[in-house]
C-alpha cells in the first residue's frame, strides 16, 4: 500500500506558514535549470518526499524550478544529495514544520 508524496505530507502533520520568506535558498537558479537538467535530470524533484521542488514549464517553454517550501518535512536530504550544493536549508519562521503523532 502507497500512497503519493501529498498524502505523506498531510499524514506528517507539517504546517508551515504560507507567507513567509521561503527557507530554502536556491543560490544560482540557472544551474538547477539548465546545468542539472542536462548532466542529472534535476534530482532534486524526485528525493525531495514531499513535492517541494517541482519542474514546471515556463514562459520560454523550457522547464523551470518551482518551489513549494510550505510542504517541507525538514528531513535536510535537498541539502545533502544536491550534486552542486547550491541548495541551503535553513529553519523556517515561526517554529513551523511536520508533527509526527504516531512515532
Ligand atoms: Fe524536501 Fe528538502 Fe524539505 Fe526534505 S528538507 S522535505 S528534501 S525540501
Amino acid at each position: 500500500m502507497t500512497f503519493d508524496k501529498l498524502s505523506d505530507v498531510y499524514h506528517s502533520g507539517t504546517k508551515n506558514e504560507e507567507n513567509q520568506p521561503s527557507h530554502l535558498l536556491i543560490a544560482d537558479t540557472n544551474i538547477r535549470n539548465e546545468r542539472c537538467t542536462v548532466e542529472y535530470g534535476n534530482p532534486c524533484q524526485y528525493f525531495c518526499p514531499a513535492a517541494v521542488y517541482v519542474m514546471e514549464q515556463g514562459k520560454d517553454t523550457r522547464l523551470q524550478i518551482h518551489l513549494n517550501p510550505s510542504n517541507c518535512v525538514h528531513c535536510k536530504t535537498c541539502d545533502i544529495m544536491d550534486p552542486y550544493q547550491i541548495i541551503t536549508w535553513v529553519p523556517p519562521e515561526g517554529g513551523g514544520g511536520p508533527n509526527y503523532e504516531n512515532l
